[in-house]
């Protein structure tokens, strides 16, 4: 049976579903869009809307959209197809990339190939390759702002993994060395020894991402071509030895084409380990439509009741094992802006 639209949670499933939101050129947002590197979102102009307790980013165009924004007072009114859908929205400001998170994506040029992947499409006005330093200084900024919570840093893979993580634990470093030490600080690497787990760790990260990406072999063979399944897995398990339980989450990507019994393993496997999942639904923009699919055939869009079909099943796992995302202070779990989050929105 289709999901009826009355929940909040089913409205935030259908606007990660759906396409951009119109914001036409007489509003006036209360804060810049971002315009990020990294993420479902890298490349395009985007928003936080917070509505019913729930965020969701979502890209804007000023000429169309399925959804449109439309000035209150003070407030917004969000319409899809020209109807009413949500009759309270705010725009929430982000720090760098995430409301309330300085989260920096380090280098775009990577040597890897996904084929759902933006960041190494990106013209090169949409690339922002800041000096590694002047990261630090920006963090440093930011965390003055009353909204600051936590650090984050991800990186596409420059050069090699082992070189891409020595530059994330020199962020890392710096920024341990000049915060307060009770502000978490996430890593997305990707990592190719137990070693650049340990030097993250040591570097002063708290909470780690590692990505497996799709739990199906056959589509990750397809679409992480150049990386490897196995090690990944072996590397999740070492970083839980690390990290802790609980501070170690990896994406899943939704509508690569897998079976929904496929997605539910892949959170069960990792549960067992002490991994959060991150139920990543796939964006199909035109930055990745091709690759994608010369690689796997015609792709539809993930519709926002599997969405929440698989949201719920991953809080069940998640019960399961005792985990809980509202544990993490960095990345994803803790920002919900693109999926929907076990135990925060469901
Ligand atoms: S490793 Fe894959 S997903 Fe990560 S930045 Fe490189 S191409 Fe993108
Ligand atoms: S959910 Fe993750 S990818 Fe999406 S905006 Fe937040 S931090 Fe970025």
């Amino acid at each position: 049976m289709e999901e009826t639209l009355d929940r909040p949670v089913a409205k935030k499933a259908a606007l990660i579903a759906g396409g951009p939101i119109k914001v036409g050129p007489g509003i006036r947002l209360p804060f810049h869009p971002s315009k990020s590197t990294a993420g479902p979102g890298a490349g395009s102009a985007s928003i936080v809307l917070s509505f019913g307790g729930l965020r969701v980013k979502k890209g804007i165009s000023r000429e169309t959209g399925e959804f449109e924004l439309i000035q209150k007072e003070k407030d917004f009114e969000l319409l899809r197809n020209g109807r009413p859908f949500i009759s309270e929205v705010r725009i929430e400001p982000t720090i760098f990339h995430s409301p309330e998170q300085a989260f920096f994506n380090l280098g775009t040029d990577c040597i890897y190939d996904c084929k759902f992947c933006a960041t190494g499409k990106l013209d090169r006005h949409s690339k922002k390759n800041l000096d590694l330093d002047r990261i630090v200084e920006l963090v440093i900024q930011s965390s003055r702002r009353n909204d600051f919570k936590a650090v984050a840093f991800t990186s596409a893979v420059v050069g090699s993994p082992s070189a891409t993580v020595k530059r994330l634990a020199y962020v890392i470093c710096r920024v341990r060395e000049e915060l307060d030490p009770s502000i978490p600080i996430g890593v997305e690497p990707y990592v190719e020894s137990f070693d650049d787990i340990d030097r993250l760790k040591a570097a002063g990260a708290d909470e780690i991402k590692i990505n497996i990406e799709t739990f199906d072999r056959d589509i990750f063979r397809k679409v992480c071509g150049k990386r490897d399944f196995d090690w990944l897995l072996r590397a999740i398990k070492y970083a839980v030895g690390t990290f802790g339980a609980g501070r170690v989450c990896s994406n899943i990507i939704v509508g690569l084409g897998e079976t929904d019994q496929n997605v539910i393993d892949g959170v069960d496997y990792l549960a067992k380990l002490g991994c959060l999942a991150t139920l990543r639904p796939l964006r199909i923009n035109d930055a990745n439509r091709e690759a994608l699919e010369d690689s796997l055939g015609p792709l539809e869009q993930i519709p926002p009741g599997r969405i929440l079909r698989l949201a719920e099943e991953q809080r069940s796992i998640f019960e399961l094992y005792g985990l809980d995302p509202t544990s993490f202070k960095t990345m994803c779990h803790a920002c919900t802006c693109c999926d929907i989050v076990p135990f925060r929105d469901i």
